[in-house]
């Protein structure tokens, strides 16, 4: 699966003339090797020649060993120890990889994780280096998932219905989002998560009106809609949903609402399919709030890539003409805001499909209503 994925990788590579890949201790990393780290300020580095060789990786001594065993390609390991500093190890992955004399090479290097202090250090050990983006080749590779891939997403989103069902059945009034969120976030790894996907949202209320709503001491109150956020990952894959439930009888507005987006989510997954394009399922869902009214009120895109990040390419989104392949994943996640007053939304992940498209998730989408 790796190999397969490192060859892809390299033709990649070669369609775009350039010698080779700097990656990052991070998510391109892992999706290539199997190999995952702690974030950290030690130099770790893996250069991919284009011409086929194994990939070269300089890394912190302390993690030679465990890094060794873990990967899933074929790896060469230049490890450098605290005393002496990493510019050696790296000259000598550099001259592994690209030859005694590396001038003047144009490699592919990560401009939204690199930071400076690895760029210095690859200036200086490849003179006259040329860069180019290597986000969108990586981007590209990662958005298709594999049979694995997809098989790791579906657990992930088992594992985070039967978290989010439990969580529902222990609401009551009175409970504050905090105790709500707590409640979530051990039923996700009691049901056999790695971890949460992200800090879970409980917006209830006044604060459903707000998407990106920082959980708070308040009690909810018979009347209010809350949204649930939330996601577990699994072998570094993650899940990503969202449900909104009533406390008790919920006002015609909060039920306007709810409908509304109900309809939208189930407009955005029936625009799903091969060769549809994020901007064309964005317009399916808001076309619906739009005619309902609430256009105003939707405030965010339809939905984004998901997979060993949260937020992957594609974005479902207007301006997104690219047409959607077999294996894609992203989510589905319509909502309206009423600033002060309530708020909605309904998330799904879905995949699409050799002729349509799934929803992984299949949680109930009716509003359910919770004992005030
Ligand atoms: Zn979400
Ligand atoms: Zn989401």
């Amino acid at each position: 699966m790796h190999s397969q994925r490192l060859q892809r990788l390299i033709e990649a590579l070669r369609d775009q003339r350039l010698d080779g890949l700097a990656l990052m201790p991070d998510a391109n990393l892992a999706y290539l090797s199997g190999l995952s780290f702690h974030p950290g300020k030690r130099l770790t580095l893996a250069l991919v020649p284009a011409d086929g060789a194994p990939p070269c990786c300089v890394i912190p001594a302390l993690e030679h060993g465990r890094a060794g065993a873990a990967a899933r390609i074929p790896m060469r390991f230049f490890p450098w120890h605290d005393a002496e500093g990493p510019a050696a190890a790296l000259a000598a992955a550099v001259a592994a990889a690209f030859g005694p004399d590396a001038r003047g090479r144009t490699l592919a290097i990560e401009y939204a994780a690199m930071r400076v202090m690895e760029l210095r250090a690859l200036e200086a050990a490849l003179p006259d280096l040329r860069t180019r983006d290597a986000t969108p080749i990586l981007a590209d590779l990662r958005m298709v998932k594999d049979a694995a891939e997809l098989a790791a997403i579906e657990q992930a989103v088992r594992i985070v219905e039967s978290a989010l069902e439990r969580t529902i059945a222990q609401i009551r009034a009175g409970m504050t989002e905090r105790q709500v969120s707590r409640l979530c976030s051990e039923a996700i790894l009691a049901a056999g998560a790695d971890s949460e996907s992200f800090e879970n949202i409980v917006a209830s209320g006044p604060n459903a009106a707000n998407p990106h709503h920082s959980n708070s001491d308040r009690p909810l109150q018979p009347g209010d809609l809350v949204i649930l956020d939330c996601g577990a990952r699994y072998q570094g894959y993650i899940s990503d949903i969202t449900r909104t439930v009533a406390i008790g009888a919920p006002g015609d507005v909060a039920r306007q609402i709810y409908e509304l987006v109900l309809r939208a989510n189930a407009a955005g997954r029936a625009a799903a399919r091969p060769g549809a394009s994020g901007a064309a399922i964005d317009a399916a869902a808001r076309a619906v709030i739009e005619q309902g009214g609430y256009g105003a009120h939707f405030i965010h895109r339809t939905g984004h890539g998901f997979g060993l990040e949260t937020h992957e390419p594609p974005n479902i989104v207007a301006g997104n003409d690219e047409p959607l392949r077999p294996g894609t994943t992203f989510t589905v996640e319509p909502g309206i805001y009423l600033p002060g007053v309530t708020g909605a939304r309904i998330e799904d992940d879905v995949v699409i499909t050799a002729d349509g498209a799934r929803s992984l998730t299949t949680f109930a989408r009716e509003l359910r209503i919770v004992e005030a």
